[in-house]
């Protein structure tokens, strides 16, 4: 156990957020830095519980309570072992991870969860930081090749397990550059994409081999795919994006999330002067409250943006645990993200009939109605329509599932009843040798679930070629989060 009383004496403590005025100008991740001390008392307040529910809620299963023990004993290099056990790569979770393990922490039944994340991130920057965090250069190679189709966390994930298991990986991504959501969906100020490059050295250190500006399903046909490697990881993403089909749709002005977002990740990574859609001077509207949503609002504020509002639908959700998500679930609380912090207004039970325009075609406005939910649906609330200025909409709605056109049904792959890639227990899908991982699977999660499935459908791989049964397999296809 860490510090025996230390969920007693020492309160809950994360690093502060820069002050709003000058993240607004630049695009650097919010976080002021914590002091190795403060992060050791943080792992002191884990009570290495009987049995640890952190474990339950990190789809990694990461060794929790073992980590935060090591961090109190000052022994960072053994921590890293622990962390690196279980997770490839720590630095997207640790910056981006919502925390399902912080909700489902013991000390959080009464009181403040142990800083998990803060302490899961010191770990791996510190490692990086000692050169701990070498190659894993494969001891022999075992002659197969596998293709990973996507480079998100789920095709790196696998990419990475399956290399060092010794066989030859290459990974085929459509974008100019490797990452998939990291790279161009989740803005620079939630994780600066040197974190990203670096794991990528590593892995081309490593003998992974990676291919950008191949659509695969066009660039490679499906066929030729499947007979140029031994086996296939499917992980393109849940990339068809639910839309908004009102009057006005077609209007300039509203765009996608992800058409307004990786632009500007371009901007920032200095690609590009200006982004083509751009907030600067314009009134804002985010439709969809979720996390694509807030980095919408996050980036219309970089941009200049005059006034920036995010819709929702659904009503505003409590500022603590209600009885329909008691612990150790993931609940559905009012949640402040550090984009909200600087600025804004959110409206809650809400929902768009239509956008307005000028005479060029440009969105001018919005119109909006209240909602209630009435026989299990939204209807409208009479009297409560009304017009908000709105120069720039960004749809932020979700994703439906992964493109089926194309690469997926040439390959013939079967679909689960919500259209995502169908897989049995090791990942597999009904196309011999090919699998599947992450979003394109799954539908629409987090990274840390993404980078879960690599490793898993990387065991299913490697146990198809090689017969044997070597590599972990954090989850099963059916896991679905505590909520
Ligand atoms: C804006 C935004 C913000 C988010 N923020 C968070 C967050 O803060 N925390 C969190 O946990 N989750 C977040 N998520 C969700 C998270 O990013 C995803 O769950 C995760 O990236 C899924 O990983 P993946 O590897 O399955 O797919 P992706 O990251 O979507 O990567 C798929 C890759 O496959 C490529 N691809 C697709 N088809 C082909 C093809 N035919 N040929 C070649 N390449 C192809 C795509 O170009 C893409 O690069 C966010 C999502 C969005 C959209």
């Amino acid at each position: 156990m860490a510090d025996p009383k230390g969920f007693i004496t020492t309160p809950r403590e994360n690093p502060g957020r820069r002050p709003v005025f000058l993240r607004l100008q630049d695009w650097r991740e919010v976080y002021e830095d914590f002091a190795t001390e403060r992060t050791q008392r943080q792992a002191g307040r884990c009570m290495d519980c009987g049995i640890p529910f952190c474990h339950q809620g990190c789809p990694l299963g990461n060794l929790i309570p073992e980590w935060n023990n090591l961090v109190w004993q000052t022994d960072w290099l053994a921590a890293i072992e622990r962390l690196h056990a279980t997770n490839n790569f720590p630095e997207f979770t640790g910056t981006l991870c919502p925390a399902p393990c912080e909700t489902a922490c013991v000390v959080g039944i009464n009181g403040d969860p142990v800083s998990i994340k803060r302490v899961e991130i010191s770990i791996i920057d510190r490692a990086w930081d000692e050169g701990w965090v070498t190659p894993q250069v494969p001891v022999a190679l075992t002659g197969k090749t596998v293709a990973v189709v996507g480079s998100g966390p789920a095709g790196l994930a696998a990419a990475q397990q399956l290399t060092r298991a010794g066989h030859s990986v290459t990974v085929l991504e459509r974008a100019d550059a490797i990452g998939g959501l990291l790279r161009y969906g989740i803005p620079e100020f939630k994780m600066e994409k040197w974190r990203l490059d670096r794991r990528l050295d590593q892995m081309r250190a490593e003998g992974t081999s990676f291919k950008t500006n191949v659509n695969v399903g066009v660039d490679i046909k499906a066929t030729e795919l499947r007979t140029s490697y031994d086996a296939v990881v499917l992980a393109g993403g849940a990339t068809a994006w639910r839309d908004l089909p009102i009057p006005g749709r077609s209007l300039k002005g509203v765009h996608q999330a992800m058409e307004y977002l990786p632009p500007a990740n371009r901007v920032a990574r200095g690609d590009l002067a200006t982004s083509p859609i751009n907030a600067s001077g314009k009134h804002v509207v985010v439709i969809g409250g979720g996390d694509t949503g807030a980095d919408c609002v996050g980036t219309a504020h970089r941009q200049g943006a005059a006034s920036v509002t995010q819709l929702e639908i659904m009503p505003r959700p409590p500022e603590v645990r209600s009885d329909a998500h008691p612990w150790p679930t993931y609940p559905m609380i009012y949640r402040v993200s550090s984009a909200h912090e600087e600025g804004g207004d959110r409206i809650y039970s809400v929902s768009t009939v239509e956008f307005k325009g000028d005479a060029d075609g440009n969105v001018q406005s919005l119109q909006l109605v209240d909602v209630k939910m009435d026989g299990g649906k939204f209807v409208p609330v009479d009297g409560t329509e009304r017009e908000i200025p709105a120069q720039l909409v960004t749809l932020a709605m979700g994703f439906v599932g992964p493109q089926q056109e194309g690469l997926l049904n040439d390959l013939g792959v079967a679909y689960d009843p919500r259209g995502n890639v169908a897989r049995d227990e090791s990942f597999a899908t009904n196309v011999d040798g090919v699998f599947v991982a992450g979003d394109m699977g799954r539908g629409q999660s987090l990274i840390v679930w993404a980078i879960a499935e690599g490793r898993s459908a990387a065991a299913g791989v490697d146990a198809y070629l090689m017969g044997r049964d070597v590599l972990p397999a954090p989850i099963a296809p059916t896991d679905r989060p505590i909520a």
